[in-house]
């Protein structure tokens, strides 16, 4: 039986385990999926403090690794598929390891790409359609391609491509930006990116081709529909959190996103940090606190039931 066990290897989770191992508590990350998380899809992180120059996401979880395994955490690299968090000892499927069992239990599984859902998406999904900018982009040197969406990773998606791409259309279906002010005046004021603004995806084309050849694009004010020839599409419409397999014992909220109370979640030793529990900063900086707060309520929490 485990002490703590944390579920992710994003800045939320590296956190939480190097406070737990500097407090001897021997935890075990579980690094999902996507070892690193969400950050090793960005290319330059430059609001982390610390690093007077812009960092590498990859590098920067890569440090984190590091970091704690220096302090003794053990890395695990396999996926939870299911839970029993329905007795005191917590219990875990994992995919390769089979069951493990803990008292302490950090989830830290922060949140995935979401899509617009239509057909014709899913059918291009790895042949045009993508949802990251920096794994993909490098396919498209000198080819049009667009961005949708209206927050910041859709600007810093347009921004990347910009550098590699012969030009980017963002495309967002209101008439603002959401993202922040200077990401979208970076963007308004790129040369290589234009914006279609009140506009939605009416068609990825070209299913029967197997391939993106364009989009068919429709203005939400006057109904226009457009097609606009790019070879590839980069889906930039915000995440959706890791929180299925919970979904029977936690309480989450109505994006699906856990409740908690500084970090605690409604079941005694179940602690939430990072992006799976936050709907509103969503920063690297932001999930590395709460896995800090996360470790430090598990750790109080041990001691008070031993
Ligand atoms: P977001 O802020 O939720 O923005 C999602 C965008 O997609 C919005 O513009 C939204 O339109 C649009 N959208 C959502 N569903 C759509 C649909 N079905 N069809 C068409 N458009 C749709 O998500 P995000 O950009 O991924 O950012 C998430 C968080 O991470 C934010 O807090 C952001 O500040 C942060 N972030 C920060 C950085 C940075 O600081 N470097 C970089 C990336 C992300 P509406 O505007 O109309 O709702």
């Amino acid at each position: 039986m485990e002490q703590i066990v944390i579920l992710g290897s994003g800045p939320a989770g590296m956190t939480a385990a190097i406070y737990a191992a500097r407090a001897n508590l021997s935890p075990v990350v579980i690094t999902g999926m996507t070892p690193g998380g969400q950050l090793t899809q960005t290319s330059d992180v430059e609001n982390f403090p610390g690093f007077e120059n812009p960092i590498d996401g990859n590098e920067l979880v890569e440090t984190m690794r590091r970091q704690a395994e220096r302090l003794g955490v053990r890395i695990v690299m396999d996926e939870v598929t299911d839970c029993d968090l329905s007795a005191p000892v917590k219990k875990l499927t994992l995919m390769m390891e089979g069951e493990m069992q803990t008292k302490a239990l950090i989830i830290a599984t922060g949140a995935s790409a979401r899509y617009l859902g239509l057909e014709s998406e899913q059918a291009l999904l790895g042949k045009g359609v993508s949802g990251c900018a920096t794994c993909d982009g490098a396919f498209y040197r000198d080819m049009d391609v667009a961005v949708i969406g209206g927050g910041d990773t859709a600007m810093e998606d347009a921004l990347y491509l910009s550098r590699i791409a012969s030009h980017v259309t963002v495309i967002h279906r209101r008439d603002e930006f959401r993202a922040s002010k200077i990401m979208g005046d970076r963007v308004l004021k790129n040369s290589k990116i234009d914006v279609m603004w009140n506009s939605v995806i009416d068609e990825f084309l070209d299913v029967a081709k197997g391939e993106v050849t364009g989009l068919r694009v429709k203005n939400v004010k006057s109904g226009a529909i457009t097609e606009l020839p790019v070879k590839g599409v980069f889906v930039a419409i915000g995440h959706t959190p890791n929180t299925s397999i919970f979904k029977e014992y936690l309480e989450l909220d109505k994006e699906g996103y856990i409740k908690t109370e500084n970090t605690r979640t409604v079941i005694p030793g179940v602690f939430a940090a990072g992006d799976v529990q936050d709907r509103n900063y969503k920063q690297a900086v932001t999930a590395a606190g709460s896995g800090c707060m996360a470790a430090l309520e598990a750790e109080r929490w041990l001691m008070d039931v031993e």
